[in-house]
């Protein structure tokens, strides 16, 4: 299996290649040559799988350079129910991604019950695993640089410690989490993880890493890289649990079913999308955003208008609040027909487009909007009053409580599937998470995983910084021996 790039000008690669860098070098995204194929035998077998034996069987198909000895050890060490059972008390953990059936035809997928109650630690866990293989072959290292507000530093963090030949060193803005969150982060004791609170704002802690890696003789002598939400081994990983919740929710392989994805960066639901191609029963991918609504105004009028960060709002679903999807112009690719002379003319005018409020493409009465009915989108946007409604009603109907992202989900799912597809919402984080949200909506506390009762009281490691380049130069000289 192969890799090219959605803007067409680069070299094909293997998935170890692409594996520890980030976009092609003609500026796109890599996506499989051709989407593997999976067959009704293949699907009637998988559904007797666990979780891990199903990692193994689909991303054999995408990892076909790693020798399948060494592929079936890497996902059985990360599959399992020890690093998957943060979630709540009644969960399933022995299925990993645990199906809750709300009534019938009505399912919620929990994707959140690893380390940091999120659905990137799916991904994330696998990621971190494959690094240490592929660097340990390649006698290599790796300095991971990033920015968080908070979910997707901590899930790396999680995935990267004590993983040899890999160091995280991550900024996170002083004062600006909440103590859970920085308690999740600080009280990480490996010496390989490094936690950088800057005194700033996010924005301040995102410069400072973008600065570093323009730097790219230091880049180069100090071996830093990233784990953003394009990498497409993350990609791949989340395809996995689309199978795992379908064969959950159905009993034959003759039933469609529709998936809610609340939705960000679209990389998620890339994932359904990629599941769809290969093969999965997949009637519907219903896209939920939050008030953040550049994905929804897409799919609904064809019209493409992403906004820079200054016109993103902050809502109580904030790791959906995106307004330039990074892993959207995967999807293009296949609409256009994988045409990359299209994606780059469509792409040279996103930037140009996001500092102002003018569409940077609009597929309005083109072939494209004729053709996008096939690939099974539906979309819809949920809002502040909308979560609280949803939360408050499944916890007062079926006493389950769902964080404010999931929320968007149901409710966007709910709206738009078609009769009789059972619907699948999935869980992208634990209410845990989003305390001060679920106080407003139902008056009282998110119950807290047993394992992560009491964090706030562990000893912290953290280093304070200005938000200043030359020191964050500095402080990752000092600490890569070289
Ligand atoms: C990252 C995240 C999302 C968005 O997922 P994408 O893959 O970026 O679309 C939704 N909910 C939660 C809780 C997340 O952490």
């Amino acid at each position: 299996m192969k890799y090219i790039s959605t803007r067409g000008n680069a070299p094909a690669k293997t998935f170890t290649e692409i594996l520890l860098g980030g976009l092609a070098p003609d500026g796109g995204l890599y996506l499989p040559e051709q989407y593997p194929q999976v067959t009704r035998a293949e699907l009637d077998a998988w559904r007797k799988l666990s979780y891990a034996e199903l990692a193994y069987a689909v991303l054999s198909k995408f990892a076909t350079d790693i020798p399948a000895a060494d592929l079936k050890a890497i996902v059985s060490k990360t599959y399992t129910t020890a690093v998957y059972s943060y979630g709540r008390a009644d969960s399933d953990f022995s299925q990993i991604t645990p199906l809750r059936t709300l009534e019938p035809g009505v399912h919620i997928l929990e994707l959140s019950n690893g380390p940091t109650l999120a659905f990137k630690d799916m991904a994330m866990q696998l990621l971190g695993n494959l690094f240490e293989y592929a660097l340990d072959k390649q006698h290599a290292e790796l300095n991971i640089l990033g920015a968080t507000s908070g979910d997707t530093g901590s899930a790396a963090e999680y995935a990267m410690r004590g993983k040899r030949g890999i160091r995280v060193f991550m900024l996170s803005p002083h004062g600006k989490m909440s103590s859970f969150q920085r308690a999740q982060m600080y009280s990480l004791q490996d010496p390989n993880i490094y936690n950088i609170a800057i005194t700033g704002m996010f924005d301040d802690a995102q410069d400072m890493v973008k600065a570093v890696s323009n730097d790219h003789s230091f880049k180069a002598k100090y071996k830093i890289g990233t784990v953003n939400s394009i990498n497409w081994a993350r990609v791949s990983a989340q395809v996995v649990y689309y199978f795992k919740g379908y064969f959950a929710a159905t009993k034959s392989n003759d039933e469609q079913v529709a998936f809610a994805v609340p939705s960000g960066n679209f990389g998620n639901i890339c994932a359904g999308h990629i599941a769809r191609m290969m093969g999965l029963p997949i009637g519907q991918l219903i896209l939920a955003t939050n008030e953040n609504d550049v994905l929804d105004e897409f799919f609904r009028t064809g019209v493409y208008r992403p906004r820079d960060t200054k016109h993103t709002y902050e809502t109580s679903s904030p790791s959906m609040d995106i307004s330039k999807a990074s892993n959207f112009e995967r999807f293009v690719f296949d609409l256009v027909g994988r045409d990359g002379a299209k994606v780059r003319e469509f792409w040279s005018k996103v930037d140009v487009a996001s500092s102002s409020d003018t569409a940077a493409f609009n597929i309005k009465g083109t072939s494209y909007w004729d053709a996008l009915p096939k690939f099974g989108f539906a979309s819809g946007k949920s809002t502040h009053q909308d979560r609280l409604k949803t939360i408050r009603e499944l916890w007062e109907e079926y006493g389950v409580m769902v964080d404010t992202h999931t929320a968007d989900g149901i409710k966007v799912g709910l709206a738009q599937r078609r009769p009789n597809l059972p619907l699948i919402c999935l869980e992208t984080a634990l209410p845990a998470k989003f305390a001060e949200t679920i106080q407003e909506a139902l008056g009282r506390e998110p119950e807290r995983p047993a394992a992560l009762q009491g964090i706030e009281k562990l000893p912290q490691r953290c280093e304070l910084m200005d938000a200043d380049v030359a020191k964050l130069k500095s402080f990752i000289s000092a600490n890569v021996p070289n």
